[in-house]
């Protein structure tokens, strides 16, 4: 298959995977990606120790501080990734990105981090809300339908903070949520009462030249089945004319490298969309479908 491009991929520096970032590389190479790109997770409430933000360590394996760290030997392993597929003339064209978490909680951080020159790709996400537990961590079992909406209504609105900002490349995973809410938990919500939320993240997000992504980590959840953002939302982002997208399977092992991403393309093509994106040196590159 032409064009096979994975633009969200997680290595050993994400606290959440465990694969060195040459594994995942070649994991990419044996499935005959084109485009991939590695976006460690780097969050912008937990950049710096647990001391300088006043709190303890917290129970969930995966909430550790001293994220920035972690970006270093991210950017460090990438960039020695990228020369050595040079110097071998590889087919593959690697590119060094982050997964920028939570940049509404400290836009000044994240601007000056997202300004180091060797990031090709800066993917923006929230994951978390202002005094709530990450998504993955919220126990929505306890909640009733209305304080559900309320959640949601409080990620949207977050989402619209962010895109209100728009220094990143993409929006990351769009309904991000319902991948714990509804994928896990098994909660559902209609989303169309969000639409007009998402009608006005994508106006800001357009007007500033900036894109979205489409996440086919939901695809691989049984009781979710869909990308992140969904077909009907993928399909509001096209009307709206919206043009920038890259898509990224969100793969935190090898075996998952490239996974969803020949049925998205095939979803994106019905949509209409004619173009896909990828960036390099932060300048979006439009190629085919
Ligand atoms: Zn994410
Ligand atoms: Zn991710």
């Amino acid at each position: 298959m032409k064009n096979l491009i994975d633009l969200h991929s997680h290595s050993h520096n994400s606290v959440d995977a465990k694969y060195p970032t040459e594994t995942m590389i070649n994991a990419a190479i044996k499935k005959g990606i084109s485009i991939y790109a590695i976006t460690d997770h780097c969050e912008m409430n937990r950049y710096y120790s647990d001391a300088h933000y006043g709190v303890k360590q917290s129970d969930y394996e995966y909430e550790t501080f001293d994220n920035a760290a972690d970006f270093e030997k991210s950017m460090k392993e990438n960039t020695a990734c990228k020369l050595k597929l040079r110097e071998e003339n590889a087919n593959l064209k690697f590119l060094s990105g982050i997964e920028l978490g939570q940049a509404t909680f400290d836009f000044g951080l994240s601007e000056s981090l997202i300004a180091d020159k060797r990031l090709d790709f800066v993917i923006a996400s929230i994951h978390q809300l202002k005094n709530r537990d990450d998504f993955a961590f919220i126990k929505y079992n306890k909640y009733n339908d209305e304080q559900l909406f309320s959640l949601c209504e409080e990620y949207f609105e977050e989402i619209k903070k962010l895109c209100a900002w728009g220094k990143f490349d993409v929006l990351g995973h769009l309904t991000y949520i319902l991948r714990y809410m509804e994928g896990n938990a098994g909660r559902t919500i209609n989303i169309s009462l969000f639409y007009q939320v998402i009608r006005e993240c994508f106006k800001l997000i357009i007007h500033s030249g900036k894109g979205i992504e489409v996440n086919t980590s939901g695809l691989r959840q049984k009781k979710f089945g869909k990308t992140f953002p969904d077909f009907n939302i993928l399909h509001i982002y096209h009307e709206m004319g919206g043009e920038i997208l890259t898509i990224g399977s969100d793969s935190h092992t090898p075996e998952d490298v490239g996974a969803g991403i020949p049925e998205a393309l095939e979803m994106i093509k019905e949509i209409g969309f004619k173009w896909l994106c990828y960036y390099e040196n932060r300048e979006p590159h439009f190629i085919g479908v």
